[in-house]
């Protein structure tokens, strides 16, 4: 059982809405209600499941949705963007450029197959480099690129400082394994201790899971410092990612979802080891034929 996806007042006015389990595509959104339009931040990965929330904010309001931000490319948090016609969609000059080069949903056997429903590409039009401020009536929301490669290349926060609210995307998932195959390991590491510590947000809205505390800094980092560690002993013992994925204990992460994300990781983990720069395309196709094969030569479980 999935459980049902519910909006929580985190703050007043503002929003997360969580989607249980939180795995594969099934992502959190948030809003910022105020000022006569409403800040959605991201959307959902299905018709169905972003129609939901959009039925979700007018339950709580009826100011219509003036503003999208996509906190980065990945599908479950931008395949609905095209059921907000009316909005502006804002977003990191990158995220606009990997949703187009993404194109639209489709099952390839990746995954389980998922009913997308139907959806058509909707990238950000209003972009920036560094970031960018919106308003929800007088509350200051500060849109602000990481600024390196991390989970993806194009990854920014919302941060709401007088509220010491924090929308952080999937740089922090909470209870489901973190995902650095596009991104990179090293810059997670850097923008979690540089630019998402130091903002001291009390409420943490994670890009998949409940909602939580800065709490979840030190255990996202815990991850990633694991998967460091495996990538270098893997390397010196002369092991394949997919190898040195199989003989790792993933101990205390072995209860996070998603655990087959292990191999995508090690194979972002020893590219750097190679020298490979933050973001550097690697060969994705490899990747995630290993993660099959973790997984037992069956695709990876979606429920989206
Ligand atoms: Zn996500």
């Amino acid at each position: 059982m999935l459980g049902t996806p519910q909006a929580v007042e985190v703050s007043e006015g503002i929003y997360a809405y969580v989607q249980p389990d939180g795995s594969w595509y099934i992502n959190n959104t948030g809003f910022v209600t105020g000022g006569g339009g409403v800040i959605s931040i991201d959307t959902c990965s299905t018709r169905r499941r972003t129609r939901a929330y959009l039925d979700a904010v007018a339950a709580v309001t009826g100011e219509p949705i003036r503003t999208l931000l996509n906190t980065h490319h990945h599908g479950d948090h931008t395949y609905g963007n095209c059921l907000l016609p009316q909005a502006t969609i804002v977003g990191h000059d990158r995220c606009r450029t990997e949703v187009l080069a993404s194109g639209p949903p489709a099952n390839l056997g990746i995954w389980t197959d998922v009913d997308w429903g139907d959806l058509t590409v909707a990238p950000p039009f209003l972009t920036y480099h560094d970031g960018v401020t919106l308003w929800a009536g007088d509350l200051r929301c500060d849109v602000r690129y990481v600024g390196t490669p991390a989970h993806t290349t194009n990854d920014s926060i919302v941060h709401v400082p007088d509220r010491s609210v924090l929308f952080a995307g999937d740089l922090l998932p909470r209870g489901s394994t973190p995902f650095l195959l596009m991104g990179s390991i090293a810059g997670a590491i850097e923008v979690l201790e540089d630019v998402l510590r130091p903002l001291g947000a009390q409420v943490i809205i994670p890009g998949h899971g409940p909602v939580c505390g800065p709490e979840v800094i030190d255990e996202v980092l815990g991850y990633l410092r694991f998967v460091q560690d495996v990538a270098a002993r893997g390397r010196e013992q002369g092991l394949s990612a997919l190898d040195a994925a199989r003989q790792a204990d993933l101990g205390r992460y072995a209860g996070w979802l998603d655990s087959e994300r292990i191999v995508g990781n090690l194979h972002r983990g020893y590219a750097e080891l190679d020298g490979a720069e933050r973001g550097q395309p690697i060969d994705l196709i490899a990747a995630v034929g290993d993660m099959i094969t973790y997984n037992g030569g069956r695709p990876l479980t979606c429920h989206a």
